[in-house]
């Protein structure tokens, strides 16, 4: 399977949306700058975007976030509501602050405002309630009661779409789930966020699913509490889904520090399939701004109050994004 089938992938629908052909576009994920696993799936005649959320690290090394990665943070955020407006389906695997608009979002995330009236009609779809923690149950009230409308809980087949029991937000142990969704058209995709390949049960629900393209969230390699054992449980599992999956995206966590990227290109080498971040799927540039905090602070110093006066609406982001664009040539921005 080469770079001809992604492309089909990526440009397969062209005009003809009741082509039945599946395309695939990732929004929002680490190597595209921003936290979040956001994607919007064309197929036939829906269009389905997937955990429309953003958010950035709101402290790494001690930092708030650089203006440069909240730059890249409104051009996809206003992507997200772009794709908010033609969706016919939204789908919310969870209701943490990077992949769902809330009533209370910080400045670097999409605030339910945002959303209001956009597409009064679109149905929208989550994990069963009785998987709620206290406050993804806030949440989801919050987003139904403001959108004035219902959240629709079904796990199994609908349409084309099919989406999983609640599995563990990584290991067993987490007191949170997530929903998976499986979407066929001519091709099979897999959406899988935060399941960080620290337990069976999700990645055994992918295979069986057998998906052609899968995006999934890899393990936290950038948290020191990550166990030994931990970390080998991630490895056989990704292991076993490169092998298992003809195009396997993982980002998510895993791409928060360089290790992550250390650790697509052994697995590759190592299942002999190739494994790909967002970015590579999107064959746009990696983008590991996250990773990079500490060097945008150095390259373009902030003044202390600007994170202040952003909150407030005084300051913007383009001085940093022009700058960027200077300092780093080969980043193509967005
Ligand atoms: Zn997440």
């Amino acid at each position: 399977m080469g770079v001809a089938f992604y492309k089909a992938l990526k440009d397969g629908l062209g005009p003809v949306r009741k082509s039945k052909k599946l395309e695939i576009e990732i929004l929002g994920a680490e190597s595209l700058g921003v936290r979040g696993l956001c994607c919007f799936i064309g197929c036939g005649d829906r269009n389905v975007l997937i955990d429309p959320g953003i958010a950035l690290g709101y402290k790494r090394h001690r930092l708030l976030p650089h203006p440069f990665q909240v730059a890249v943070d409104e051009r996809i955020q206003r992507k997200i509501l772009d794709r908010w407006q033609s969706a016919t389906d939204i789908v919310i695997s969870h209701f943490h602050g990077d992949h769902v608009p809330l009533a209370d979002a910080n400045p670097f995330q999409l605030n339910i405002r945002q959303v209001l009236g956009l597409n009064p009609d679109v149905r929208m779809w989550v994990k069963a309630p009785d998987a709620y923690t206290p406050i993804e149950r806030e949440r989801a009230a919050d987003l139904a009661l403001m959108l004035k409308t219902d959240l629709l809980a079904e796990t199994g087949r609908h349409e084309a779409m099919t989406f999983s029991r609640p599995v563990p937000h990584g290991d067993y142990n987490s007191s949170d789930t997530v929903m998976m969704t499986r979407i066929e058209s001519e091709r099979v995709f897999v959406h899988a966020s935060d399941i960080q390949l620290l337990n069976e049960e999700a990645v055994l629900q992918i295979l069986d699913w057998r998906p052609d393209v899968a995006l999934v969230g890899g393990p936290p390699l950038y948290l020191s509490r990550l166990s030994e054992n931990q970390i080998r449980n991630a490895w056989r599992n990704a292991l076993r889904l490169a092998r298992g999956v003809d195009c396997l995206i993982l980002d998510h966590h895993l791409m928060r520090n360089f290790e992550g990227e250390a650790w697509l290109e052994k697995l590759s080498r190592q299942s002999g399939s190739r494994v790909m971040c967002s970015a590579d799927f999107m064959n746009t540039p990696r983008m590991l701004l996250e990773a990079s905090r500490q060097k945008l602070y150095r390259d373009m110093p902030v003044s202390p109050s600007w994170h202040e006066s952003y909150g407030m609406g005084t300051a913007d982001t383009d001085a940093y994004w022009h700058k960027a664009g200077k300092l780093y040539p080969d980043l193509a921005l967005l």
